[in-house]
């Protein structure tokens, strides 16, 4: 079984890559930006506490959404591996990430970090409102989202190379380069 988390600020590719690993290894993957997408969709009382917050592109608060992930593990006893798009991005998500995968015997194998530089972020952003032609709100919530990762988010890092579990994949260029990056990784 090997469980892996796919790190990385808004805009990064995460999304392109998870659904590559996800066909190469038979992950089960859990992306918590999903689930929550699925609650407020559904217009569950879940989807009722986060639509606001979402909206905003500020963080759903530690509380709910480590519920929601603990749920979603038990959901899948069967897992081979699990793939963790979007989870943890604060440190408190991390050690409960680490506890329940340690309750479970597991643990988390490999973190994948791809690295987009905020200027980099920034360029890419503007340029998806020339061609995509976005609303002011939009733009302004993935503003929110990128402040979000670097001024939070970003903590994560130190929290898994202290335990030396941290591989950095460079980001930007070709996805089929860049996914072979992350496969050298987890093959290794
Ligand atoms: P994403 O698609 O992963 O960028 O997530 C979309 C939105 O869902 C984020 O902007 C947050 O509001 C919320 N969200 C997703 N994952 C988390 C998380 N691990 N912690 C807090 N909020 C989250």
């Amino acid at each position: 079984m090997i469980n892996l988390v796919l790190f990385g600020p808004p805009g990064a590719g995460k999304g392109t890559q998870s659904e590559k690993l996800i066909k190469k290894y038979g992950f089960v993957h859990i992306s918590t930006g999903d689930l929550f997408r699925w609650h407020t969709k559904n217009d569950t009382a879940l989807g009722k506490r986060v639509k606001e917050i979402m909206n905003s592109g500020a963080l759903v608060p530690d509380e709910i959404t480590i519920a929601m992930l603990k749920e979603e593990l038990d959901k899948n006893p069967q897992a081979k591996g699990f793939l963790f798009d979007g989870f943890p991005r604060t440190v408190p998500q991390a050690e409960a990430l680490d506890k329940f995968m340690k309750d479970n015997g597991s643990a988390i194998h490999f973190v994948v970090a791809l690295d987009v530089t905020e200027e980099e972020l920034r360029v890419r952003i503007a340029k998806r409102k020339q061609t995509e032609n976005r609303a002011d709100d939009e733009e302004e919530k993935l503003n929110k989202r990128v402040n979000e990762y670097f001024t939070k988010t970003i903590h994560v890092l130190p929290y898994y190379e202290k335990q030396k579990r941290l591989n950095t994949v460079h980001g930007i260029g070709e996805i089929e380069e860049i996914f072979g990056n992350i496969c050298k990784v987890i093959d290794k």
